[in-house]
């Protein structure tokens, strides 16, 4: 499947930064979300991180303004009809992603897979709002998006192996890194993390950790990490 045409529902750091990645590798980005001034922002924020990408040579400025002029900020959702992916990366609310993907049900094309970057919902519970549960599937980004390679691409339980397929294909034309995991709280990433914030916590909390010390450890872990 050649797919050309992309829609980013939500403009918030996640959207943003999944705009920026679809529209640097050539697609066309329909970028959606509630308020002009969340689009204005998010634009703002792709095109100053592109900017470092040109400053850092990883990007000619003349793909810079390539790339900028490949998204469209929209307001109606219907804009996003002519999409042949669209990934929701909307508020982490359930309420709120079952809306968006309900009334995306309704107004995509029949053979649309529909993603969502949620961190914590289940794509079985969210597929099962829709007709389509079969192209239903997580495309887990990681912040900041232009930055960080992985991408848990995550089957719900209806997942069709061709609506894995397509969307693992898609994120190594991102130059990511698509891992395949299955539906389960906190899939894979924030399963393992959680459970290593709290021993950082406990190590605090139980003066194991000196606190300056670590302030300024967990400062240099951030800059390495960030690649900053
Ligand atoms: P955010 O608050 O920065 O952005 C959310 C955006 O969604 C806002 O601009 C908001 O206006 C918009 N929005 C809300 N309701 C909407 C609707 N009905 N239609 C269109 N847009 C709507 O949040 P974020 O950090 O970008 O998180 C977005 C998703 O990505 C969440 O599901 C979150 O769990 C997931 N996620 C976040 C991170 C992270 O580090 N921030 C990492 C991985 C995954």
């Amino acid at each position: 499947m050649t797919m050309q045409r992309v829609g980013v529902v939500g403009a918030g750091t996640m959207g943003n930064g999944i705009a920026h990645v679809f529209a640097r590798s050539g697609f066309k980005v329909v970028l959606c979300d509630v308020e002009q001034r969340f689009l204005d922002r998010g634009l703002d924020t792709i095109a100053k991180n592109m900017e470092r990408e040109v400053v850092k040579g990883k990007v000619l400025a003349a793909d810079k303004t390539a790339a900028l002029g490949r998204i469209t900020p929209v307001l109606d959702r219907s804009k996003l009809v002519d999409c042949e992916l669209i990934v929701e990366a909307a508020t982490e609310k359930f309420e709120i992603k079952a809306e968006i993907f309900r009334d995306l049900d309704r107004l995509a094309k029949a053979d649309v897979i529909l993603a969502s970057n949620t961190s914590s919902i289940s794509i079985t519970k969210i597929a099962a709002l829709t007709k389509r549960p079969d192209k239903v599937i997580g495309m887990h980004f990681f912040n900041p998006v232009p930055v960080m390679k992985l991408v848990e691409v995550i089957r719900g339980l209806a997942t069709a192996q061709a609506t894995y397929e397509a969307v693992r294909d898609l994120a190594v034309k991102l130059k990511k890194t698509p891992v395949e995991v299955n539906d389960a709280p906190g899939f894979v990433s924030n399963r393992v993390l959680m459970p290593l914030l709290n021993e950082a916590m406990f190590a605090v909390m139980e003066g194991v950790v000196l606190r300056r010390r670590w302030m300024k450890c967990s400062n240099w872990a951030w800059r390495i990490r960030w690649g900053r």
